[in-house]
C-alpha cells in the first residue's frame, strides 16, 4: 500500500510525510517524525511554515552511506534527485530545487533527517 496525495494538497508536510513513509515501506522501516511545526528550529525555518519535518535517522542505519541512500530515495519520490553539500550536512535535492533532505549533526545525539520545501 502507498500514500498518494493530489495535486496542490497542503501543508507541503504532507507530501514529505507520504515521500517518506512510502520510501520507509518498500524498505520494511519504523521510521519516527521527531518534529513537525514545533520544537526550537532556527529563524525563518521551514518547520514554522509546515513545510518540513525531522526524521530520526540514528537508530535506522549503522552507516552515514545507508542513510544518505535512504534519504536519496525519500527525495527521489518528489522528484529527479541531486546530491548537495550544505553547511549543514550531506544530503539530496530535487533538480527543480523544491524539496531538500539533509543528514544533520551526523554522528552526534540529535542526528536526524530534516526534510523540506523549498
Ligand atoms: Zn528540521
Amino acid at each position: 500500500m502507498s500514500i498518494k496525495i493530489k495535486r496542490g494538497v497542503q501543508p507541503d508536510q504532507l507530501l514529505l510525510m507520504a515521500a517518506l513513509a512510502n520510501t520507509a515501506e518498500i524498505w520494511s522501516l519504523d521510521v519516527t517524525v521527531t518534529s513537525g511545526v514545533e520544537g526550537k528550529h532556527r529563524q525563518g525555518s521551514r518547520h514554522y511554515t509546515h513545510q518540513a519535518i525531522d526524521v530520526r535517522s540514528k537508530a535506522l542505519f549503522d552507516s552515514v552511506d545507508e542513510k544518505l541512500q535512504f534519504l536519496k530515495r525519500v527525495i527521489e519520490r518528489l522528484g529527479p534527485a541531486e546530491q548537495v553539500e550544505t553547511p549543514s550536512g550531506p544530503g539530496w535535492q530535487t533538480k527543480d530545487g523544491r524539496w531538500l533532505g539533509i543528514l544533520e549533526s551526523i554522528g552526534l545525539p540529535l542526528e536526524h533527517f530534516h526534510l523540506e520545501r523549498n
